[in-house]
């Protein structure tokens, strides 16, 4: 793993991280490998600044030229694929197929958003008064401020900034503060990109490193046309109401905590595949991971024993290492989180298979399963980490009674071969949550859809459908091209 070779094929200067004040451990074994150099506040004053520039520049560029400059994005990420994937596992520690699918989404939002370029269409709308056409059109909306949370370091960003300069904005990204590497190396293609398409105006893309004083600066800012913000529901809770205070829009992105439904038609080796990946895969740490299993009493004694068998033998170890396919948590801290749930979980008198230290080095946990009578207490709570809650139910409408009784509502899905049931389930009174499936786990979105979720997840919606209007301001035109001015619901002031 050597992080300089990596770096310099990705283009970026070691000046950038060989020295500085916030230091990155690889949470493979702990180690560091860099010392970044912090934006302070006029540093991050300054950015904004030259982002207001570039939007009134680049708001006036065709959509489809603009559409050119997020396709050579797209060739950079596809040329350095395997570099930024490494990258990718190596700070924030998935294992590193999902490094490299990360990347993967980069490309296809690109792909996306390069055709979505020349089809930023409006409404034509029936005028009520003769000689008169009514339109929608969407424009521009300004400096689009990026937060985005440690476990999707990359394509968090992409999702946002495809999006957001096809519309015509500015980007400022603040990554986490927990990788800031693979930020300067994404920061790095795009620079590439914009050289390659030649008058991209200065600024038009940028990265901001810093914490969370960083996050809440870009929040405050009057320039910042809208946050979008992805993370915890406790930073959503504080970057919502700070943006709303000064009318900024905010895109919200929170936290999850995602259920299953196995129903007695389920294909059982489906779901266990299903369930394995979803709660075990990426230690845990998706916003969709798979926290809650409902499972009907009839399969639970064919179900449950089986997801056993296969979570211990699930290989949990370094992600760069072959087969291998449960990577490290973040750090300590996420270690003794799920330690606390599972004492938690204990007390409230859950059985629990697994979730033990297994490496001395970095913080790698078994995933867990606990087995609980009532859905109640911690199993309300997104906790960070591999630990699947599993609960029997007898009757459907209590399954997604139970499912919906959460603060969250991003992801969810049933395991069902029985139609009545899917259908059921995915009805106005079925689940509650932004995403909802069948016979596939709640996690690993494509995007082609809109993703996001309700409730404390924030209501937010980014990616695929027509989630781009929320980077737009929507503007009614009417014109009157006639010689008269008859005025809306027959009002008379002749004058
Ligand atoms: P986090 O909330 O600790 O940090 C996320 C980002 O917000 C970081 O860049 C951080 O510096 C910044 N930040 C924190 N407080 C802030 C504030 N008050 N003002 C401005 N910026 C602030 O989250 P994390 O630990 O990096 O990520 C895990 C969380 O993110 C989980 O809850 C997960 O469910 C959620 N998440 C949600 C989605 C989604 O799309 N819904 C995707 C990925 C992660």
């Amino acid at each position: 793993m050597n992080i300089t070779e990596l770096l310099t094929r990705l283009g970026v200067n070691e000046t950038a991280y060989a020295k500085g004040d916030l230091i990155v451990e690889t949470p493979i074994d702990g180690s560091e490998i860099g010392q970044i150099v912090v934006d302070d506040a006029a540093a991050i004053d300054a950015k904004i600044a030259s982002a207001q520039e570039a939007f009134l520049k680049w708001r006036a560029v065709p959509a489809p030229r603009r559409g050119e400059l997020v396709r050579l994005l797209g060739e950079e990420l596809r040329a350095h694929k395997d570099d930024l994937g490494r990258l990718v596992t190596i700070e924030c520690g998935k294992i590193l197929s999902e490094g490299l699918g990360e990347v993967q989404e980069m490309i296809d939002i690109c792909d996306f958003a390069v055709g979505l370029s020349r089809q930023l269409y409006g409404l034509t709308i029936a005028s009520e008064r003769p000689g008169h056409h009514m339109r929608e059109t969407w424009h521009p909306l300004g400096v689009v401020g990026i937060i985005s949370a440690f476990n999707f370091p990359v394509a968090v960003w992409s999702w946002n900034a495809a999006l957001a300069l096809v519309c015509g904005n500015s980007c400022v990204w603040k990554p986490s503060e927990k990788t800031p590497l693979t930020a300067l190396a994404v920061q790095a293609l795009y620079d590439r990109a914009a050289a390659k398409f030649g008058d991209a105006p200065e600024g038009l893309s940028q990265v901001m490193i810093g914490k969370r004083e960083a996050g809440e600066q870009l929040v405050d800012d009057q320039r910042v046309a809208l946050i979008s913000a992805t993370g915890s529901t406790r930073m959503g809770a504080g970057v919502g109401p700070r943006a709303a205070t000064r009318f900024g829009r905010s895109l919200l992105e929170l936290g999850g905590n995602n259920a299953a439904i196995a129903a007695p038609s389920a294909d059982l080796e489906l779901s266990v595949r299903a369930i394995c990946f979803s709660a075990a895969g990426t230690a845990g740490q998706r916003c969709t991971s798979l926290r809650r299993l409902f499972v009907h009493e009839d399969i639970y004694d064919s179900l449950v024993p089986r997801l056993k068998k296969a979570y211990a033998s699930l290989p949990v170890g370094d992600p760069l290492g072959a087969g291998n396919l449960v990577g490290p948590l973040i750090d300590h801290a996420a270690f003794d989180q799920m330690q606390y749930a599972l004492d938690r979980a204990k007390a409230q008198g859950g059985v629990i298979t697994g979730g033990e230290r297994v490496a001395e080095k970095g913080y790698y946990a078994r995933p867990a399963i606990v087995e609980l009578a009532a859905h109640e207490g911690i199993v309300c709570e997104e906790t960070f980490a591999p630990i699947l809650y599993v609960m029997r139910y007898r009757d459907l409408e209590d399954a997604i009674a139970m499912q919906n009784n959460v603060v969250q509502g991003l992801s969810s899905c049933i395991f069902t071969r029985d139609l009545l049931e899917a259908e059921r389930f995915l009805s106005t009174t079925g689940s509650d949550c932004g995403i909802a499936n069948v016979n596939i786990g709640p996690s690993g979105a494509e995007i082609g859809g809109a993703f996001g979720g309700e409730k404390e997840t924030g209501g937010g919606r980014e990616s695929g459908s027509d989630a781009w209007k929320a980077y737009m301001r929507r503007q009614t035109q009417t014109v009157n091209y006639s010689s008269d001015l008859p005025l809306a619901q027959g009002v008379k002031f002749d004058v």
